[in-house]
């Protein structure tokens, strides 16, 4: 059933359909484009392009609209409770919109002795503002205690007694990670309120899991979401952040002055309706299988080394924690010769350390990753594990 749902979404990529031969397994770095997305983006710039906020001119007043619709939209994409009470700053990508909680909104919040407890080996762009915050403010003459928010050895997602062995009287944010983009662990988030309490801010890097499956800031129960639209099927150079209405400081984001990526959020907009037509739960089940099949797979040859989620590989449990990502090393040839390898027949992965802060998992070598997305099929799987099993 699964299988007629998607064969007609996948015909929408226009890239994918116009290169038969290849088979993208990148998405976690950026995903393509449906033709919902290029139409929106084209119809905007052909009917009503103009700059927002200021306008006495129909064009201008069209776009002022269409900026404060996509603000509604991610709302309700989010399955946003409250959106009256939230707000929406749209952004370049993850790394802009995790800078702009740190810059303009951690900074003003903290004092003197306060912690915080930010992950130290997802991605850099979810580590870097929060010690550039803390350093801001220890010029300032304020104290701030990082503590580590640790991933499980095995699974990589994140043991709740581990967060709570962190929390002190004085903790005052975590930041985490909904997917984690090397171990494609869920990374046990819905579990991070009941341990914190009801009073302490969540900041949730949904990168890699907004457009895969279901983000729902009400079941969540976070404070701060941040994603990027290029990773889900929106333009290069979009992004956002959602903040709910705090209990402390406004997030005030200081990057509202100047002129938005109208066209961009106009894409945004249209991939966000266009997901929710497909249906995030269904796009879930599809890549999870998908991701799935190479792990059973990867998992009957010796040459290969299935990073995270490890323990759970033959067990049911499995489909529960993995999503749409799948990496490894083999044993013998490196990363990025694997790389090339993977190219020539067709697949592209993306192989190197994947900008993980801390020690990279994979070691110097790196490891090769593969991203899944609602257009890749068991096809492309199958071929893959039998390029990787003629490989060993
Ligand atoms: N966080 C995570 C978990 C990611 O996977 C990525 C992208 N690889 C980022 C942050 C950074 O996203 P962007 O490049 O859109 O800033």
């Amino acid at each position: 059933a699964l299988r007629a749902w998607q064969r007609p979404l996948r015909a929408q990529f226009p890239i994918i359909t116009a290169h038969p031969g290849l088979a993208y397994l990148d998405s976690a770095a950026t995903s393509q484009k449906p033709q919902a997305v290029l139409d929106a983006v084209l119809s905007y710039l052909t009917t009503s392009n103009a700059n927002a906020g200021r306008g006495t001119y129909p064009w201008a007043n069209a776009t002022t609209a269409l900026v404060e619709a996509a603000r509604d939209r991610v709302k309700s994409f989010l399955r946003d409770p409250r959106p009256e009470r939230s707000a929406v700053h749209f952004t370049s990508g993850t790394t802009e919109g995790l800078r702009a909680v740190a810059r303009d909104w951690l900074t003003t919040f903290l004092t003197d002795g306060d912690e915080i407890v930010v992950p130290f080996a997802d991605h850099r762009a979810n580590l870097a503002p929060w010690l550039e915050a803390r350093d801001l403010l220890a010029r300032r003459g304020i104290g701030v205690r990082v503590r580590a928010l640790p991933c499980q050895e095995g699974s990589g997602d994140y043991d709740p007694a581990a967060l709570a062995a962190q929390l002190t009287p004085r903790t005052r944010f975590i930041a985490a990670t909904h997917v984690h983009h090397v171990y494609g662990a869920d990374m046990n988030v819905h579990r991070l309120r009941e341990v914190a309490g009801p009073a302490v801010p969540i900041c949730l890097d949904a990168a890699q899991s907004v457009g895969h499956l279901p983000v729902s800031t009400d079941r969540l129960d976070v404070d701060f979401v941040v994603f990027s639209g290029h990773k889900a099927l929106a333009l290069p150079g979009t992004g956002a952040v959602w903040a709910r209405g705090l209990r402390g400081p406004r997030f005030r984001p200081g990057g509202w002055q100047g002129t938005p990526n109208t066209a961009g959020i106009a894409g945004l907009a249209a991939a966000l309706d266009w997901l929710d037509a497909a249906g995030t739960d269904r796009i879930e089940r599809w890549t999870v299988a998908l991701a799935a099949r190479l792990t059973d797979g990867l998992g009957r040859l010796d040459a290969y080394e299935v990073l995270g989620c490890r323990e759970s590989l033959s067990a049911a449990s499995r489909v529960q924690r993995r999503r749409s990502i799948v990496t490894f090393r083999h044993r013998a040839i490196s990363s990025t010769d694997l790389g090339f390898i993977l190219y020539s027949h067709g697949f592209m992965v993306r192989s190197d350390h994947h900008c993980q802060a801390g020690a990279p998992a994979g070691g110097e070598d790196g490891s090769v990753r593969v991203s899944l997305h609602v257009h890749n099929t068991p096809e492309e799987i199958d071929a893959l594990v039998s390029t990787l099993t003629s490989l060993q």
